[in-house]
């Protein structure tokens, strides 16, 4: 199994480190070819529209989408999130739209309002430390989306559908693997 992680922008290095924790072999992905040898792709986070802007001139974008709709598992955390959203609340960017989501892309305000809240993932009893940093929020759900995790306040901030998952928060960031490992065995059971 190999996973790529999209390199073009954003904190690409921590989910690489943390795959490499986890002994599956990666890959950073920068151009179409390095999509080909990969089973599974993570879109980190960073600036969506900045992160936009390099999927079109890289022509990344067309290609995610087409392996999106053949069943490659993709991961989006944060500004990943935005771009795999459907539909965002601002006019800019432009999101794939592999994700049947509404995504808010600046909800929790500015980098000074970024926190940190212990959530429940997948109902684990183990509380997870999530991280939300210039954090979007999914305000709404497609009907054939799952929710798999919740923040306090009762938003969606760990969401699936099918080979797709998208995270609001940073797991990368924070020693605990498992949203990675969770990632794994998606793309594990798809391959
Ligand atoms: N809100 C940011 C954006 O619109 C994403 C922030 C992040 O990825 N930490 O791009």
């Amino acid at each position: 199994m190999k996973i790529g992680v999209l390199a073009l922008q954003g904190d690409f290095y921590e989910h690489l480190s943390c795959f490499k924790k986890l002994n599956v072999d990666t890959f950073e992905v920068r151009s179409k070819s390095d999509i080909e040898s990969i089973n599974g792709l993570v879109i980190p986070g960073g600036e969506s529209t900045t992160i936009s802007k390099l999927l079109k001139s890289t022509k990344l974008d067309a290609l995610i989408t087409d392996k999106s709709s053949k069943g490659m598992p993709i991961w989006g955390t944060c500004a990943g999130l935005i771009m795999i959203s459907k539909n965002i609340t601002e006019g800019d960017p432009k999101p794939l739209g592999l994700l049947d989501i509404t995504t808010s892309r600046n909800y929790y305000g500015r980098q000074i309002d970024s926190f940190i809240e212990n959530i429940q993932f997948n109902s684990d009893e183990k509380f997870f430390e999530a991280v939300f940093i210039r954090a979007p929020a999914i305000i709404k759900l497609g009907r054939n989306v799952k929710t798999i995790a919740r923040s306090s306040d009762n938003t969606p901030v760990a969401v699936r559908q099918n080979n797709i998952l998208g995270t609001s928060f940073h797991p990368e960031l924070t020693s605990d693997l498992r949203i990675h490992k969770y990632f794994i065995e998606m793309v594990d059971i798809i391959n």
